[in-house]
């Protein structure tokens, strides 16, 4: 059994709110919102954080991205939305499974930067 929390959702062994799945690509709800939407979404592969991207995860990043763009449009953010990638100690990396968050309205975001 994987020790990583999110392998472990991917495999269905911990229970999320989902709301896509495919071979490559699963999200799901944050378990602590931050926004009135804010979801994830993973590739299924395991890939500890966004440092460890190379040219073999090309393909399955288009996947994560496209994914997280068509979900933010069908889930109320066609008016925009936020992605944050927290990567390693320094980015304030949580979980270490590579993860985009989706953040969105309907109110502006805060600003962050
Ligand atoms: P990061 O690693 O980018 O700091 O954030 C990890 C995110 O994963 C957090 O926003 C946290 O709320 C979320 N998270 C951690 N454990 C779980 C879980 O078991 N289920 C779900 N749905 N989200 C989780």
């Amino acid at each position: 059994m994987s020790d990583c929390i999110f392998c472990r959702i991917a495999a269905g062994e911990i229970s999320a709110k989902q709301l896509y799945e495919d071979e490559y690509v699963l999200a799901f709800h944050d378990i602590n919102p931050v926004a009135p939407v804010h979801f994830l979404v993973i590739p299924k592969l395991h890939v500890p954080s966004m440092a460890e991207l190379g040219p073999e995860h090309i393909e399955v990043m288009g996947r994560v991205m496209t994914t997280a763009a068509r979900l933010a449009r069908e889930n109320g953010c066609g008016e925009g939305f936020r992605t944050i990638i927290n990567t390693g100690r320094v980015g304030r990396q949580e979980v270490y499974h590579l993860h985009v968050h989706v953040l969105g309205g309907p109110e502006v975001l805060p600003a962050m930067l």
